[in-house]
């Protein structure tokens, strides 16, 4: 598993020594059930999920989130941002497979992983990130099995994508990246770890943040039209978004959502109360 040091040598690596790509240079490339080298890659590697990553696969096993995370995964914060990232974890025994390979390939290819529809292609920026204005791709170091690059098959990064439904992910995954870019991280040195758990929570455990929103305080809180509050028992999609707003809102300071007449008279007695002692 990757650890702090390593990633930051990984990326610096990157930023030195690869070759960038855009959009319509090629790289030759080709996989699939027939390569002899099928599921090596599905082994002993790091597969970092976004939230909408975590939200496809839980669905797709039928777990609630919690469950997945507990069962299929360990999280890290890589950077001083205090950021919670979400790695699958690998099974113990050799060849430490992915929880998710079976004789066929990958057991919920729909549902796949950003990372693995990528390879063999990353993306990277020098500032942090993977969307400055410096951007690129790059083809990612050979695993020593991977027979891939062997074919003859030519691609531009922007077909690549296509053919593996990515643009889809990256669209859903704008607002969580828009987080981890935020200008905050910049200003400041990082969350506390309580604000580390909520982030866990908001992006990753989307049930328990459900639970969260219906159970706690939280309506009390905040003012959340009817008919929205609604949409978010059953739709994962719309309540992750309504989690970042809720994220942005109380990691970050800024008016994305509104508190209830009820919330913003108790702050304004807890206010008095400080002035006064
Ligand atoms: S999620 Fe699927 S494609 Fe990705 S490593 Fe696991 S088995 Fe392979
Ligand atoms: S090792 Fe390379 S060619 Fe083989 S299955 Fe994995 S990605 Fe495809």
């Amino acid at each position: 598993m990757l650890d702090q040091a390593s990633f930051s040598r990984w990326k610096e690596a990157i930023l030195a020594e690869y070759p960038r790509l855009g959009l319509d240079d090629t790289f030759r490339f080709g996989c699939g059930p027939g390569v002899k080298c099928f599921n090596a890659c599905c082994a002993d590697v790091n597969v970092f999920l976004t939230p909408y990553d975590v939200l496809r696969i839980k669905r797709k096993l039928g777990l609630d989130s919690r469950t997945f995370l507990e069962r299929h995964t360990r999280t890290i914060t890589l950077d001083a941002r205090g950021i919670p990232l979400v790695q699958i974890r690998m099974n113990e025994d050799d060849p430490k497979a992915c929880p998710f390979v079976g004789p066929e390939g990958c057991t919920v290819y729909e549902d796949r992983p950003w990372s693995c529809r990528m390879y063999p292609i990353g993306s990277a920026s020098p500032a942090a990130g993977a969307d400055g204005p410096d951007a690129f791709y790059f083809v990612v170091e050979r695993f020593p099995a991977c027979a891939g690059f062997d074919d003859e098959r030519e691609w531009t990064v922007r077909a690549w994508k296509a053919d593996q439904g990515i643009d889809e992910y990256e669209i859903k995954g704008e607002a969580f990246k828009a987080i981890c870019l935020h200008k905050f991280f910049r200003a400041r040195s990082g969350l506390t770890p309580d604000k580390t758990r909520m982030m866990h929570l908001a992006c990753y455990d989307l049930d328990t943040f459900r639970r969260f929103v219906f159970e706690s305080s939280f309506l009390r809180r905040f003012d959340v039209e009817p008919q929205t509050l609604e949409r978010f028992r059953a739709d994962d999609e719309a309540l992750l978004l309504f989690g970042f707003r809720w994220l942005r809102f109380t990691l970050f300071g800024e008016k994305t959502l509104v508190m209830t007449d009820d919330a913003v008279e108790e702050g304004v007695q807890k206010m008095g109360k400080m002035f006064t002692k």
